[in-house]
């Protein structure tokens, strides 16, 4: 599950991460009024205006303004709440449509005393499956995109691996402070935020945290000034707190929907969809799809209780998306009865009025048999398979 910034650095601060202090709004009065209360508390000079959105490059789109007065906190809150930001990372990059702001955090400028005297770094923390490890990534080449810094500098990445049984060593908190060039103060604090940052990124069961930048102030702190985190979604029912912060708003309208009804639902760009039961069936099913001509238009695990109204509501799903032109229910009974989930296609298929794409069911295992005369009797217009060779030929058949 990923998270907006200010619910990240949340997250990172009551870890004991030092964080660019700031309140969200999502409204331009409420803006100014965070923008007060926070010159209060933290005497800041100036205001960072930030879109909250779930993708990063947000400054170079226009998302991250610096306002110098009340009066620009204004200017920028109206421009920046309700605008389309397109950036990098948002949907169909930067030739998408972009992606509504409808939050905006109001954040202290913390590049102090003054700009020019602080310095940028890179810090991510993610697990490094082939080594079995978690990973620190780190760069003296903050506030960039990483990926470029990566390609083009490759000497200025560094990576950190900790063992997950023996957890972050006092030395290598050292080495990643005394690697980025600094000392005295700033060597000590920026110690002390690796140290804070990994018992955060363990504790949350974040799969992901990622700094950029992070920064030395002319003063010598260290400060997350961006974050994002990600929450490994297995662990939220032992975060609350956390699985409270998703915003559905920035994900997949189907996939909430498909969520709530406990269906494991990826769309796809494709235009077959398909109905299957076991990831291994589903992928299997996906090649088979490929093979003749097609491309799935979703992935959809109903799981082992694929009984009438998890199929019906599959199919509501599939349907919604406009790009489907077939539907391949592939399912094979096991614990699950073949003849139920013919039921259930029958029963769907009537409850949801005529449906227009063409329907392929193919039913194996436990009472198969039974499905075919169930389904043939029902007299839809479903076509029915036994092979899986038949199932890729109707659907090469039901596509020219
Ligand atoms: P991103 O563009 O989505 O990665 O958003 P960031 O939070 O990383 O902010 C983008 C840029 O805004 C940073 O790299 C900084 O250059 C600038 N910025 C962010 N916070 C401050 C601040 O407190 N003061 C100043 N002067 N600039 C800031
Ligand atoms: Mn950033």
């Amino acid at each position: 599950m990923n998270l907006h910034e200010y619910q990240a650095k949340g997250i990172l601060s009551s870890f004991g991460v030092p964080i660019q202090r700031g309140y969200m709004a999502t409204t331009v009065d409420e803006a100014v009024e965070n923008a007060k209360k926070l010159i209060n508390e933290t005497g800041t000079k100036f205001i960072i205006v930030k879109a909250q959105i779930h993708a990063g490059g947000r400054g170079k789109g226009g998302g991250v303004k610096l306002a110098k007065n009340l009066e620009e906190v204004r200017e920028h809150a109206s421009n920046i709440l309700g605008m389309m930001l397109i950036t990098p990372q948002t949907p169909g990059g930067l030739k998408g449509k972009g992606k509504l702001v409808s939050k905006i955090l109001i954040a202290e400028d913390v590049y102090v005393p003054e700009y020019d005297q602080c310095k940028e770094f890179y810090i991510s923390i993610l697990m490094d499956r082939q080594k079995r490890m978690n990973a620190i990534i780190y760069s003296t080449e903050g506030g960039m995109n990483i990926e470029d810094v990566a390609e083009k500098t490759p000497h200025l990445v560094h990576k950190e691996h900790i063992d997950p049984a023996l957890g972050l060593q006092e030395f290598q908190a050292r080495k990643i402070a005394f690697n980025l060039g600094l000392s005295g103060a700033a060597f000590k604090n920026m110690y002390k935020f690796i140290k804070s940052l990994y018992k955060a990124y363990t504790s949350s069961d974040a799969s992901l945290i990622e700094i950029n930048p992070v920064i030395k102030t002319g003063d010598d702190r260290i400060i997350a000034v961006d974050a994002k985190v990600s929450i490994e979604d297995n662990s939220l029912y032992r975060h609350p707190d956390y699985a409270a912060m998703r915003d559905e708003s920035e994900e997949d309208p189907t996939e909430v929907e498909a969520k709530k009804v406990d269906l494991n639902y990826v769309k796809l760009d494709g235009n077959v969809g398909c109905m299957v039961n076991g990831a291994g069936l589903a992928m299997a099913t996906m090649d088979l799809i490929k093979q003749s001509g097609g491309s799935p238009a979703n992935f959809l695990d109903v799981g082992g209780t694929a009984d009438a109204e998890r199929v019906e509501k599959g199919f509501r799903i599939i349907l919604s998306d406009p790009n489907v032109k077939a539907i391949l229910v592939n399912i094979f009974g096991g614990i699950v009865r073949a003849d139920r989930v013919a039921q259930g296609v029958i029963d769907a298929y009537n409850n949801i009025g005529e449906i227009k794409v063409p329907i392929i069911v193919r039913l194996r295992g436990t009472n198969a048999e039974e499905a075919r005369e169930l389904i043939e009797k029902s007299g839809l217009k479903v076509h029915y398979a036994v092979e899986f060779q038949e199932a890729a030929d109707l659907i090469s058949q039901v596509l020219s």
